[in-house]
């Protein structure tokens, strides 16, 4: 069955002294019935959140597609295993434009977090240009199929999908829930047609892109979104609590 998830990314924002501050209140929310939450701080913090919220886990916000070794500043999928991570976010946005990520890197990183068991939260959307010349869903379309279609019909069902249009992430504009309804449909299509409509319907889609308490409601209430990847508003507890109660 799908999953409904509203994750935060908090990207690199906050002091240890933030951040634990923003942790404990979300660890003390009263999360509904049927409703995950998923908070991705920056790395250093993830040893240091002591979950006891049984709805809340934890993801990191990036993984090596290297296993081991030599690789300065990276951290692999195994040691992320070994600190017990449920969630890697992968393929982000600003992660394909600052450092020069591809699908077929982000592929390697999708394998590597499978062979450990961990779920791959992975990241897709087209630029404005492309949503302007009304190429977006084939834009969309390709990343999937070379991040993902390399996957058996057991690993693309550990998948969790995020939509996020490049163009609304950190702008303040937002896909209308129409718009953005459009493109889930079509990401579900574009997979039942390799792995089948049955797999196809149990994917987790979630939005991303300036989604906050004002827009949740409506973009969560459409039947192919199964929740949201929250930057801005992930980095204060009452409108991530607003979200988390929009659906
Ligand atoms: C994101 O970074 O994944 C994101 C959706 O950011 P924001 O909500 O700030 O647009």
């Amino acid at each position: 069955m799908r999953k409904k998830i509203v994750a935060g990314n908090w990207k690199m924002n906050m002091n240890k002294a933030e951040a634990n501050a923003l942790f404990n209140d979300i660890n003390g929310f009263e999360i509904p019935e049927g409703i995950n939450v998923v908070v991705a701080p920056p790395s250093l913090y993830l040893t240091q959140f002591a979950v006891t919220n049984s709805k809340l886990k934890l993801a990191s916000q990036n993984v090596s597609h290297e296993m081991n070794g030599a690789f300065t500043g990276e951290i692999s999928a195994e040691m992320l295993s070994s600190i017990d991570l449920t969630y890697s976010i992968v393929g982000h946005s600003e992660r394909r434009a600052y450092n020069g990520e591809n699908d077929k890197l982000i592929s390697k990183k999708i394998d590597s977090l499978l062979s450990y068991n961990l779920t791959p939260i992975y990241c897709c959307g087209e630029l404005k240009s492309d949503r302007e010349s009304e190429n977006h869903e084939n834009v969309v379309e390709t990343q999937i199929k070379e991040a993902l279609f390399h996957l058996s019909n057991d690993q693309i069902s550990c998948i969790i999908i995020a939509y996020e249009p490049v163009w609304a992430i950190g702008t303040g504009l937002t896909a209308s829930a129409k718009d953005a309804q459009q493109m889930h449909a079509h990401i579900r299509i574009v997979i039942a047609k390799k792995y089948g409509s049955d797999i196809a319907e149990n994917i987790s889609i979630l939005y991303g892109g300036s989604c906050k308490p004002e827009n949740a409601k409506e973009l969560f209430s459409q039947s192919d979104i199964d929740g949201g990847l929250i930057g801005g508003a992930a980095l204060n507890a009452d409108s991530f609590k607003e979200i988390i109660y929009s659906f």
